[in-house]
């Protein structure tokens, strides 16, 4: 490509004149990637304002000033613990540079020399002063300190300056670029040109225009939503298999199973059904609230591919879910089901394997362990993938690839805002299970200080008595994983002497085979009281199960405490859902009471995204998928609504992406595609 516009762009930090090996890799820890778009598209944070330039006598605590003056004074401290006070004057009055630990530049300083001081004012000693100022340079280098100074996100060893002079470096690096956005809007919007916005962020002379990152969040969302569509219209247009079957085995797994499908199960059946029986790749995300009964839509899909002489896969995040499906699947399956877990026993695993590659055995259930290369399929058509948000892109995409063009389907019980949908999950097609089977009862839930306490065990005892079956739930978060871990374990501790041989205990630091003793004592009905950390959060069915204490509920998130209420309420008799808070957290309880109020996993999931910004509520971190660099959620929403329809009219009117506007919009797809990870990164 001699004629790459992007080329300079593309190129590593270190074809910038005067970055070296040493300060790229500073600069690339800094930024999250190794070329100079990288750098361009690291935002400063904030800029500070340092065009006030007011004489020493006008200078007021609290704001930032730029002086030129002479020093007058400078003071040797008493002992090192005491700072240095560098005294200036400028005819007007005076005012103290302080420094705890001057570097000699300024020990060195000399009465008599002019300087220029740009910095925070503060009061000190009855004195305005400039304590540590970000500058401080010989009055004939002025003109080093900005008027506008961004602030970016630094790293150690990385001074603010050297950021400022390799941006001024990329800057000038920069081309005109032809537009990408529909000029109607750009016109209505009042939005600059790119480059244009991205001076007056990143070396503005002026403070920056809130347009100008506006429209370079807009930048980002439209790049990212075009990205998505072409990702759409590509997997539509390869080819696929078409899975279709004559419904004489899910008849028998219907029978078995003994209850009608919702109209919900149903429309999201037809859905999937549709897309197993068009010859293209199905990926397709099947999003219903705990208890929705997304594990019966899973199996019946999956007796398709068996019905279609094919084979089926699921897949979990946690041996328990594993085991548990396993179960379920068996009793209503008419075709045999394998199941492979790292806990597998020795002969389990052989039998599986054999049968999953000779073909003998139709449908598998497993865990990470079905990654394995030693797995292999006769011929795997639909992989199922079971509370999806645990695993990241790159997983679900190493496990298509076991089959030959397998159609995927995806199932969370997370439900997922709107907005990450159309973000993080936006190159698949949705399918939502709204209401849930019938006859569900009530759970119940109330808020209670840590300090009511032996209240709570009182009435738990009263449930033990008339049969109940509870949970007991610790949080344990990786951070403080061992003192938790002993709170946990403190817990079971007195909750068995309280109740004897009624208590057993769960959390994912046990050896599977404790934990899965544990967990069917609890589901048989033997130990009625399961004290445990979340490994419960996810799926796990026991029916019998009314009441659940969540302790340090204020350190759970929202959309998480929903998840594990959904363990409850999932038989005929109503529930009771406990949670326990940290004594005196008014913002904590204010928090928690909106659980208490709905359960309604859409309105929790959504205030929970609002709550905890938009990167972290399920997602990004947990899979490792980056996040914007420009724009952010839910702040942006309004942006990327019309990022999502501008991009869908572009490629409607320019699938090839040939016109103009189409080559302009290739540009911007790759401005803002994957970060650069050179060998300096
Ligand atoms: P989730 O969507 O959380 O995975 P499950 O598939 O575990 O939910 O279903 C929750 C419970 O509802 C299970 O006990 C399941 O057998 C039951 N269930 C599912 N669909 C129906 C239905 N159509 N009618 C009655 N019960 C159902
Ligand atoms: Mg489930």
């Amino acid at each position: 490509m001699a004629n790459d516009p992007l080329a300079p762009l593309i190129a590593p930090l270190t074809d910038l004149p005067g970055i070296a090996e040493r300060l790229a890799r500073l600069l690339a820890r800094a930024i999250g990637g190794t070329r100079v778009v990288d750098l361009l598209l690291h935002l400063p944070e904030s800029h500070v304002d340092r065009r006030a330039r007011p004489r020493l006598a006008e200078l007021r605590p609290g704001e930032v000033a730029t002086v030129i003056a002479e020093l007058v004074r400078l003071e040797r401290p008493e002992s090192p613990r005491q700072p240095w006070r560098l005294t200036l004057g400028d005819g007007s009055g005076f005012a103290d540079l302080v420094f705890f630990r001057p570097h000699a530049g300024i020990t060195a300083l000399t009465p008599g020399t002019e300087l220029a001081i740009s910095g925070a004012v503060t009061l000190s000693a009855g004195r305005p002063a400039f304590v540590h100022p970000e500058h401080l340079h010989p009055a004939a280098r002025a003109a080093l300190i900005p008027a506008i100074e961004p602030v970016w996100p630094l790293t150690t060893g990385l001074a603010a300056w050297q950021v400022r002079k390799a941006m001024a470096a990329a800057l000038a690096r920069l081309p005109t670029f032809p537009e990408w956005i529909d000029p109607t809007l750009r016109h209505r919007r009042g939005w600059m040109a790119f480059t244009e916005a991205l001076r007056a962020w990143q070396a503005p002379e002026t403070p920056p225009d809130p347009l100008a990152r506006q429209r370079l969040a807009y930048d980002e969302l439209f790049a990212d939503q075009l990205r998505l569509a072409l990702l759409r219209a590509r997997r539509r247009a390869r080819p696929g298999r078409a899975l279709t079957g004559d419904g004489h085995l899910r008849a028998q797994a219907l029978a078995a199973f003994g209850h009608a499908l919702t109209a919900g199960q149903c429309r999201a059946l037809a859905e999937i059904d549709a897309d197993l029986a068009a010859p293209r790749p199905m990926r397709r995300l099947l999003q219903g609230d705990v208890g929705s009964g997304k594990t019966i839509i899973a199996l019946l899909a999956m007796l398709r591919a068996a019905e279609a002489g094919a084979q089926a896969a699921l897949m979990v995040p946690t041996e328990i879910l594993a085991r548990q499906h396993w179960r379920t699947f068996a009793a209503l399956s008419p075709v045999p089901v394998a199941i492979l877990t790292g806990a597998s026993t020795a002969a389990e695993r052989r039998e599986a394997l054999a049968g999953l590659a000779s073909g003998a055995i139709p449908l598998v259930i497993g865990t990470h362990a079905l990654f394995q290369r030693e797995v292999t399929f006769d011929d795997l058509a639909l992989a199922v993938i079971d509370e999806q948000h645990r695993f990241g892109v790159a997983q679900r995409n190493e496990f298509g690839a076991k089959g030959r063009r397998a159609d995927i389907l995806m199932m969370t019980a997370t439900p997922i805002p709107r907005t990450l949908l159309l973000t993080h999950w936006g190159e698949m097609e949705v399918s939502r299970l709204a209401e849930k089977p019938a006859g569900r009862p009530k759970i119940t839930t109330t808020l209670h200080a840590a300090a009511q306490l032996p209240a709570v065990i009182a009435a738990l005892a009263r449930a033990l008595a008339t049969g109940a079956r509870v949970y007991w739930i610790c949080p344990l978060v990786e951070d403080t994983a061992a003192s938790d871990l002993a709170a946990a374990e403190a817990r079971f501790a007195a909750l068995a002497a309280r109740f004897p041989g009624r208590v057993t205990l769960a959390h994912g630091r046990q050896k599977s085979a404790e934990r899965e003793a544990a967990l069917a004592a609890f589901a048989a009905g033997e130990k009625p009281l399961l004290v445990a950390t979340t490994v419960v959060e996810v799926g796990v069915d026991v029916p019998e199960a009314t009441v659940m204490v969540i302790e340090h509920a204020e350190r759970f998130g929202l959309a998480q405490l929903h998840q594990l209420r959904g363990r409850i309420g999932r038989g005929a008799r109503a529930s009771y859902c406990l949670l326990v808070h940290a004594d005196g957290g008014g913002a904590a309880e204010q928090r928690l009471a909106l659980l208490r109020d709905t359960t309604d996993g859409f309105a929790i999931a959504n205030a929970d995204f609002r709550l905890r910004g938009g990167g972290d509520a399920l997602g990004t971190r947990q899979s490792g998928e980056p996040g914007f660099r420009l724009a952010a959620l839910p702040r942006d929403e309004a942006l990327l609504r019309i990022a999502r329809s501008d991009a869908a009219v572009l490629l409607t009117r320019d699938p090839a992406l040939a016109s103009e506007r189409g080559r302009a919009a290739r540009l911007a797809l790759r401005l803002f595609g994957a970060r650069g990870r050179g060998e300096s990164g």
